[in-house]
């Protein structure tokens, strides 16, 4: 099993996959070498989806900071640009943070447009020489959606966390946790709740939920207050502070207003994560608008919301997005957008149901309810960076889970199409769906976009 701290990973913008996958994978390689006294060059070079929309979504500064050690939970991002300037400027990077190399991004970082490694599309190979030459060690790494990354000896097993283990409580699909919750009499929050002490007591548990909830509520925040416009050629101005102004001044008291909320919430979110800011993965960073937004929705807009409705929401949004990484995926470049905004909508459809007291039933309902409608969704970002159509995407996305959540609460859980049965469909969908739309900019909206 996998724990929902590693779906919920605090990081960096702007792309899970493509930014934090990368920047662990190029730490990673060093640290497995051990002593690098004999490392005088390093390669990197970068196949795929990561090479196609790697610049977009920052993939060669993520590389660069990996090398110098740098980790996307701990690295400040206000330090980042200077970092990577004296990189440039000087032609050296520090091995993990320690001794300097001659490194040159210009011809030391390949982008392999035209290749791709057969395994997965987001491909890395690294390369440490010794000065004669010698090719001291050489690794393939895969970044498989949500930040998670695999060797490639690692990859049919598709599971790259120290926090796998055997858990009270296993489930491989949402039939099996619901059938532990009929055996247990538990709630789908208790089931995790319980599964996640096999990694940590009940006072960390709480604590990191805490955490996580703040650095959300925190981003949200620091976009609703932000300026300016958004890194890259597009030039995209930040929209979630002057909406927030707006609807601060008008003080409507009309319902479609939330929707008003609810929208500068996501932009905020989405926003500080294409201006490279802190964020917490959920499950991607492109997708990471839609449980805050939903999440900030519950606490300052629903009668009654507390702390343990909080939990709730984390623990069983974390479930269902265990359910699709397990049997589907959560990468964009796997999925197209459907394996991100669509298993976005779907955690916080199923969290919101279980923060407002639905059954184990409804929670189910509602995670069907908001994949259903998101089947199909191609990832398309106008040139390569996260910013159009994704920032609105997590808009619609946190509108549509809590449509979902009204939707399922107002049922009793019976209902046709199962989450499981909407997994298989989402899975089956993305293999079918023609690569151009799957994170390689060569498609829909990304071609028919003029970037200026
Ligand atoms: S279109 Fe969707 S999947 Fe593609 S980069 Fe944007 S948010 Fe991610």
């Amino acid at each position: 099993m996998i724990s929902i701290f590693d779906i919920f990973k605090i990081g960096i913008g702007p792309s899970s996959s493509h930014t934090v996958g990368p920047m662990r994978a190029a730490r990673r390689f060093l640290a497995d070498i051990g002593n690098l006294d004999d490392v005088m060059r390093v390669e990197a070079g970068l196949f795929g989806s990561l090479a196609l929309t790697g610049r977009g979504h920052c993939t060669d500064r993520a590389v660069l900071l990996g090398l110098e050690g740098e980790e996307p939970d701990q690295v400040d991002p206000e330090s980042i640009d200077a970092k990577l300037e004296r990189i440039a400027g000087d032609r050296e990077l520090h091995l993990l943070g320690g001794r300097p190399i001659r490194f040159d991004p210009e011809t030391d970082l390949v982008f392999h447009y035209t290749d791709s490694l057969p395994q997965h599309p987001n491909g890395m190979r690294f390369r440490a020489m010794a000065e004669d030459g010698t090719v001291l060690a050489e690794q393939e790494f895969f970044s498989v959606g949500g930040g998670f990354v695999l060797r490639g000896d690692e990859l049919g097993a598709d599971v790259d966390s120290s926090a796998t283990a055997d858990v009270p409580f296993p489930f491989d699909s949402a039939a099996a946790l619901l059938r532990h919750g009929e055996e247990s009499g538990l709630r789908i929050d208790q089931l995790v709740w319980r599964n996640e002490r096999t990694w940590r007591n009940d006072e960390e548990i709480g604590e990191r939920l805490r955490l996580i909830q703040g650095v959300m509520h925190q981003c949200v925040h620091r976009g609703l207050h932000g300026s300016g416009t958004l890194p890259g050629k597009l030039a995209v101005p930040r929209r979630a502070p002057q909406l927030w102004a707006d609807i601060s001044a008008e003080a409507t008291s009309l319902p479609v207003g939330i929707l008003d909320r609810v929208n500068a919430y996501a932009f905020a979110v989405n926003e500080e994560n294409a201006a490279g800011g802190r964020v917490v993965t959920a499950p991607t960073n492109g997708a990471a608008g839609i449980v805050p937004a939903v999440l900030e929705f519950y606490m300052d807009s629903v009668d009654k919301a507390d702390e343990a409705g909080m939990f709730r929401f984390l623990l069983t949004a974390g479930a269902i997005a265990i359910l699709y990484k397990k049997n589907a995926s959560i990468s964009g470049a796997e999925m197209g957008c459907q394996g991100e905004v669509g298993v976005a909508c779907s955690m916080a459809a199923g969290g919101l149901t279980a923060a407002m007291g639905g059954s184990n039933a409804q929670v189910e309902n509602a995670a069907e309810i908001g994949m259903e409608h998101n089947l199909g969704l191609t990832c398309d970002p106008v040139g390569g960076l996260v910013q159009i159509p994704c920032i609105e995407r997590n808009a619609m996305g946190a509108v549509k889970a809590i449509n979902a959540t009204r939707m399922a609460l107002r049922g009793d859980g019976h209902h046709k199409v199962s989450l499981d049965q909407v997994i298989a469909t989402m899975r089956q969908t993305g293999r079918d769906m023609s690569s151009i739309y799957k994170e390689t900019s060569q498609g829909g909206l990304a071609v028919n976009v003029i970037e200026c």
